[in-house]
C-alpha cells in the first residue's frame, strides 16, 4: 500500500519552527517512499478565522520548498481539505459512531459542569466529566430532543483495562483506561473537535501514517478507541520527539524566536532552515549533517527518528545560515541581499539593474553592489547582517567620533601627517589603475619608504574611509569606494580631526 500522510495543521497565521519541523518530517517520509503529502486544514477549534491565515501558511511552506500532492489549493480526490468545509461528512460519522455505541448525547448544561469540575477540585479528584448522561435511555433522550436541551457528543471510553497503542517509534504505549475521560467529540453547535475531526478525516481520506508532535500522545488511546468503535483499521502512528531548548526548558513563546516568517524575514535562508530542522530529532545514518532538501527526499527514513527530546541550538541555526550563505554565487547573495538594502533605504532600485544610492544620489550598477556584498560574504550569519557591515559605503558623510582615527598612542599632528602623505599618493594614482593590487603595491611602499608602523597608516587609513574600527579589507574597500570618494573621505577625515 503506498504511503499517504498529511500536515494538519491549525491555521494561525504564523508557522511555529516546530510545525516546520512537523511538516517538514512529514513531507520527507511522503517523497522517500514515493508516498503522497497532503495537506488538510484543521480550523474547526479556532475561536475566530484569521484572515489570510491559510495563503500564507501555503506560501512560507512553498518557500522552504514543502509542496503538496493534495490540498486546498491543489485539489485531490479526497476534499474537501478544510474541516469547516467538511461539517457534514461528520454529522453523518456522528451518528454512525452513536448507533454503534462509540459515544453518547450528553446534555449536562454548561453551570452543571463547572460545578461538578469545584467539586472534584474540592475533593482533589482529577477533573473529568462524571458520566451523568452515559447511560440514559432512550426513551430519556428523546424527551430531552423533544423538549429542546442542548447537547455534546462524548466519547464512551472503557471503564477499566489497558489501552495498548503502537508508536512506530517508541514502540507498545500502556494507557489505564480508567483515568480516560469520556471527552467531547462533538460541541452543541454539531461542530466536531480535533479528536473527532481529526481521526474520521485521517480514515475518510486513506492515511497510512499519523504524524505528529509527541505532545499528541495522550489523544492516542482515545483515537485508537475511535478506531476501533468504527470498525476501522488504525493507520500506522508516528509521534516526532519534542523540541526543547538548550537548557531543557519549553521553547520560547516569542514570535520572533520561533516563527518561521520571521527567521525568514531576519535573512535565514529556507536551506539552512530545512537542514536544521531536519536534525531536530532525526540523525541521518553517515552522520553527514549537511543535507539538502533533494538529499533529504532520498535518504529520510522513520526508522531514524528518535524518541529522545531533540534540542534547538540557535547557534547551530546560525552555523548552518552561515554555511549555505557561504555557498551562494555573488549574484544570488545580491539577489537576496537587495531588499534588506532598499528597506535600509540605502538604495533604490531604479530598474533590474540600476540602483541610485539614496544619500549621494550616485547611480551604481549590479557588479557595484556585488562587489560590496561579496566583500561580507564570509562573515555574515544572516542576510540581514549585511545591512549594518556595508551602510557606511552608501554614507555621504561618515559620522564617527574622530578620536577612534587615532591608533594605539598616535597624536593628531601624526594621524594629520600620515592622512596628508597618503591623500598626495593616492591623489597620483590614474583612475584607470584604481585596483586592489596598486592600491596594495602604493600604500605598502609608501608605508615602507618612510619606515612607518602598518597600522599607523592603515588605522586611520580605515577610519577615514569606513567610520569604523573593523571593516572588510582597507585596499578592497578603497577600490570599490573609487578615487573620488576615497579621497573625498580622507579629507574629510582631516577635517574632523582639526
Ligand atoms: N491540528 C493539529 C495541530 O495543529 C494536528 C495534529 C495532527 O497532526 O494530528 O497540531
Amino acid at each position: 500500500m503506498s504511503v499517504r500522510v498529511r500536515f494538519a495543521p491549525s491555521p494561525t497565521g504564523f508557522l511555529h519552527i516546530g510545525s516546520l519541523r512537523t511538516a517538514l518530517f512529514t513531507y520527507l517520509i511522503a517523497r522517500s517512499t514515493n508516498g503522497k503529502c497532503i495537506l488538510r486544514i484543521e480550523d474547526t477549534d479556532q475561536e475566530r478565522e484569521v484572515e489570510g491565515a491559510v495563503e500564507s501558511l501555503i506560501e512560507i511552506l512553498r518557500w522552504v520548498g514543502i509542496t503538496f500532492d493534495e490540498g486546498p489549493h491543489v485539489g485531490g480526490e479526497y476534499g474537501p481539505y478544510v474541516q469547516t468545509q467538511r461539517i457534514d461528512i461528520y454529522n453523518k460519522y456522528t451518528e454512525l459512531l452513536l448507533e454503534k455505541g462509540g459515544a453518547y448525547r450528553c446534555f449536562c448544561t454548561p453551570e452543571r459542569l463547572k460545578e461538578m469540575r469545584e467539586q472534584q477540585r474540592v475533593n482533589k479528584l482529577p477533573t473529568r466529566y462524571d458520566r451523568k448522561c452515559r447511560d440514559l435511555t432512550d426513551a430519556e433522550i428523546e424527551k430531552k430532543l423533544k423538549s429542546g436541551e442542548t447537547f455534546v457528543i462524548r466519547q464512551k471510553m472503557p471503564l477499566n483495562g489497558n489501552v495498548i497503542v503502537y508508536d512506530e517509534i517508541r514502540g507498545e504505549i500502556h494507557f489505564d483506561a480508567s483515568n480516560l475521560d469520556d471527552h467531547v467529540l462533538v460541541k452543541t453547535n454539531g461542530i466536531p473537535t480535533y479528536q473527532f475531526a481529526n481521526v474520521v478525516d485521517d480514515h475518510l481520506m486513506g492515511i497510512t501514517h499519523v504524524t505528529r508532535a509527541d505532545e499528541w500522545i495522550p489523544s492516542f488511546p482515545k483515537n485508537a478507541l475511535l478506531y476501533q468503535s468504527f470498525g476501522w483499521e488504525m493507520p500506522k502512528f508516528v509521534h516526532y520527539p519534542v523540541i526543547l531548548n538548550k537548557q531543557g526548558g519549553k521553547l520560547s513563546k516569542r514570535h520572533g524566536d520561533v516563527m518561521v516568517e520571521e527567521f525568514r524575514d531576519k535573512g535565514y535562508l529556507a536551506d539552512a532552515l530545512v537542514n536544521f530542522c531536519a536534525l531536530l530529532g532525526w540523525h541521518p545514518k553517515d552522520d553527514n549533517e549537511i543535507l539538502s532538501l533533494s538529499e533529504l527526499e532520498k535518504c529520510f527514513d522513520i526508522k531514524s527518528i528518535g524518541a529522545s527530546p531533540a534540542t534547538f541550538d540557535a547557534d547551530k541555526l546560525d552555523y548552518f545560515n552561515g554555511y549555505y550563505i557561504r555557498r551562494m554565487p555573488t549574484d544570488a547573495l545580491l539577489l537576496a541581499c537587495l531588499p534588506y538594502l532598499i528597506n535600509a533605504n540605502l538604495i533604490k532600485a531604479l530598474d533590474n539593474d540600476s540602483f541610485k544610492i539614496v544619500k549621494s544620489e550616485k547611480v551604481v550598477g549590479r557588479a557595484y553592489l556585488e562587489g560590496i556584498v561579496e566583500l561580507e560574504h564570509e562573515r555574515i550569519k544572516r542576510i540581514s547582517d549585511v545591512v549594518d557591515a556595508v551602510d557606511f559605503f552608501f554614507a555621504d558623510e561618515l559620522k564617527y567620533d574622530p578620536n577612534i582615527l587615532l591608533w594605539k598612542k598616535m597624536t593628531t599632528a601624526e594621524v594629520k601627517e600620515n592622512l596628508t602623505g597618503l591623500l598626495k599618493i593616492l591623489d597620483e594614482i590614474k583612475t584607470d589603475v584604481w585596483n586592489v593590487h596598486a592600491l596594495e603595491g602604493i600604500i605598502g611602499d609608501y608605508i615602507k619608504s618612510l619606515g612607518f608602523n602598518v597600522g599607523s597608516v592603515l588605522w586611520p587609513l580605515r577610519v577615514s574611509l569606513t567610520g569604523r574600527k573593523a571593516s572588510p579589507g582597507v585596499f578592497e574597500v578603497a577600490y570599490i569606494l573609487g578615487k573620488h570618494e576615497t579621497l573625498k573621505r580622507i579629507k574629510r577625515a582631516l577635517d574632523l580631526i582639526q
